[in-house]
């Protein structure tokens, strides 16, 4: 099992967040679901990328919307 990274968010503060541990599915490219998750450290996605990808930055927009 790899480990998870956790990207910050710049946006958001997710240490204690009501959404820790909420998990979304996001559409990526080539019919793909990669599923993105909140901790208190940030956001983790299962996408191939390493750097915050923009699944975790969809999710991102939608809390700043509220
Ligand atoms: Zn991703």
């Amino acid at each position: 099992m790899k480990s998870k990274f956790y990207h910050g968010s710049d946006s958001i503060n997710t240490k204690h967040h009501w959404a820790v541990g909420t998990i979304w599915s996001v559409d990526g490219s080539k019919n793909n679901v990669y599923s993105v998750e909140m901790a208190d450290r940030g956001f983790n996605c299962d996408c191939p990328a390493f750097k915050k990808c923009k699944h975790i930055k969809s999710i991102e927009e939608g809390f700043c919307d509220e």
